[in-house]
């Protein structure tokens, strides 16, 4: 650390400060602590060099009492995160200051108070998989610790460039994440020892070993991006929508059900407090697939709209940074990220009080060369020993009113995968996830075959198409064809689309499952029902669409479960042949 960088401040604008330099020379991107009277060390980043003579620095903190002529301390390093042991299962802040109690968070840590971001004083049973004389670089791995989930590899620090001999390195044993675990030594003999635990600037991306292209669906548990609009493993996708119109819901399905072994949720909060309500319940929730604690495989990085507008972008930079790492472990990684919105909102205003030329909507020029840089550190990378690890990101866009023609959708619609766009008609319908049927896209695989998926969009756009018919001409002024086809693409939305994210049984979908309810809905829209007049046709379809609900509700070790999808069948048959029954 170089010690000998200071300066003063000479203008304070709520969280962008500037100051002088008095002493030394100051790197774009460090970190400074500026000392207010009370002794308070502020963090904060350095974001602007001006000419050598003025530099801007935004505070990570609240910057009441400080003044101009308070002293700034340079530190030479960029922002960074913490990585090894110990990240899972815990909440912290934009900064990484653990929130310890979830249920009694305080999402303001007192002023100036910075926390270890990992825990150092657990200890972990480390096996070494290298010895004496070996050699290694940058991302080598050095032995393990088993951490809940998984088998935690220990890397030399990915920032080491070069070949180094391995010097020594510790027995099996229980250590903690400080202890010096081995000493490596560069080409020239220089000794380097390390721990467990190192630092990555967290804007800066880890570079891929070797990025593929992702191609395999990750299964969400939620039907209609399973099989509709689906995201693979290391893909990406937006989610705008209007406010109140599910978004928080979808990514707390998501979380739960998404079959990732890690999930990271960075909550720029949209209300103050909701960050918190939406994550209260984590630690009771079990994951559906471990039997364990939801907890065990997350890891959630907290802010809500009340915190300085600088800490919503650092939260997002140090969720990217451990799903990165998380990638390195061979593991499928997915970052939620709610709302991305506020995170721009935040680039806003600093931009603002930096008095930038604003682009369109006054957000600064380079958004969506920030926004595409964020979601190009997913991907799929096949890593040094030929394993895969895979990193997606889903991002919410909340754009005012509701139109996704603002700056912050277009760029992400650019920078993304898969566009899944809610419709408040939808919402206001009740007809949840409420994911717009015909305007949502994505180019990842489905569970279903491609012509599946386009023979289910077919009968979508039909419906809709005979839905405004009706609007126009009545009921009366379309055939019973039409109807029917109508009331098939009715059923599906009801019955397959719509999913009730409250229900134990409903709310999660697996991929079994998905397959043979479709292959149940293909027999209802292929059958070539026979009954005549609105009425009947209505009430059969009504009938039908019960019995699909309630099908929906039960296990599929339930003893009925046969029992009702048999009963489904018998009313496709009754349909079909309502002719021989009158
Ligand atoms: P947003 O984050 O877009 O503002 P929320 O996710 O908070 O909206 O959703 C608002 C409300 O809509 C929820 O409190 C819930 O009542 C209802 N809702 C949203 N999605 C679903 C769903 N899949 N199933 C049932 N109810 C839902
Ligand atoms: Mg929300």
């Amino acid at each position: 650390m170089k010690k000998h960088t200071k300066g003063k401040v000479v203008s304070v604008n709520e969280s962008l400060v500037g100051a002088v330099i008095t002493e030394g020379a100051v790197m774009n991107g460090e970190v400074a602590y500026i000392i207010i009277e009370d002794g308070t060390r502020l963090k904060s980043e350095v974001i602007d060099v001006k000419s050598g003579e003025i530099v801007y620095l935004q505070v990570f903190e609240d910057t009441s009492w400080m003044k101009v002529g308070d002293t700034v301390e340079f530190t030479g390093l960029p922002l960074a995160a913490k990585l090894g042991p110990g990240i899972l299962g815990t909440v912290t802040d934009g900064l990484q200051n653990p929130l310890y109690d979830l249920a009694e968070i305080e999402w303001f840590l007192e002023r100036g108070l910075e926390v270890e971001p990992l825990d150092n004083t657990q200890t972990w049973h480390f096996t070494p998989t290298v010895s004496k004389g070996d050699v290694v670089t940058g991302g080598s791995v050095l032995g393990f610790v088993p951490e809940k989930i998984f088998k935690h590899k220990i890397f030399v620090p990915f920032t080491i460039q070069g070949k180094h001999t391995v010097e020594s390195i510790v027995g099996e044993g229980q250590y903690t994440i400080d202890e010096d675990i081995a000493v490596i030594k560069d080409a020239v003999g220089q000794a380097l020892t390390l721990q467990m635990a190192f630092d990555w600037p967290v804007k800066k991306p880890m570079p891929f070993h070797e990025r593929s292209v992702p191609d395999e669906t990750m299964p969400t548990g939620i039907r209609i991006l399973d099989a509709l609009f689906p995201i693979a493993f290391g893909g990406t996708a937006c989610n705008p929508g209007p406010f109140g119109a599910g978004k928080t819901v979808l990514q707390h399905s998501l979380a739960r059900y998404s079959q990732a072994d890690v999930v990271i949720i960075a909550a720029c909060g949209e209300r103050a407090g909701e960050a918190v309500e939406v994550f209260k319940d984590f630690p009771e929730l079990i994951d559906p697939r471990t039997g364990n604690s939801l907890m065990d495989r997350t890891f959630i990085v907290g802010n809500t709209s009340s915190m300085p507008v600088a800490a919503r972008e650092a939260s997002v930079y140090i969720a990217t940074t451990a799903g990165e790492y998380f990638r390195k472990q061979g593991l499928n990684v997915l970052i939620l990220a709610d709302s991305t919105s506020r995170w721009a909102q935040a680039l806003r205003e600093t931009s603002g009080r930096k008095e930038e030329i604003p682009g369109p909507e006054a957000f600064p020029m380079y958004i969506s060369t920030l926004i595409s840089a964020f979601y190009d550190r997913a991907g799929v990378e096949i890593l040094a020993d030929g394993q895969m690890g895979s990193l997606s990101i889903i991002g919410t866009v909340s754009p005012a009113g509701g139109n996704f023609d603002e700056p912050v959708t277009q760029a992400t619609l650019l920078s993304t995968g898969a566009f899944w766009g809610l419709s408040r008609a939808l919402s206001d319908a009740r007809k949840y996830p409420a994911i717009d049927r015909i305007d949502s896209n994505s180019q990842y695989p489905s569970l279903l075959t491609e012509d599946e998926v386009a023979y289910l969009l077919e009968l979508l756009r039909d419906g809709k198409t005979i839905a405004s018919n009706i609007i126009l001409m009545g009921e009366k002024g379309i055939t019973d064809e039409s109807y029917i086809r109508y009331q098939k693409a009715e059923l599906v939305d009801a019955v397959f689309l719509q999913q009730n994210s409250f229900h134990e049984v409903d709310g999660f979908t697996s991929p079994e499952r998905l397959r043979l309810m479709f292959e149940v809905l293909r027999k209802i829209i292929n059958a070539p029902i026979s009954i005549k007049g609105k009425e009947e046709i209505r009430s059969h379809f009504n009938f039908l669409r019960q019995a699909f609900i309630d099908w929906n509700s039960m296990r599929e070790e339930d003893e009925d479960f046969e029992k009702q999808k048999s009963k489904i069948l018998h009313l496709v048959k009754q349909g079909e042949y309502a002719k021989e029954n009158v």
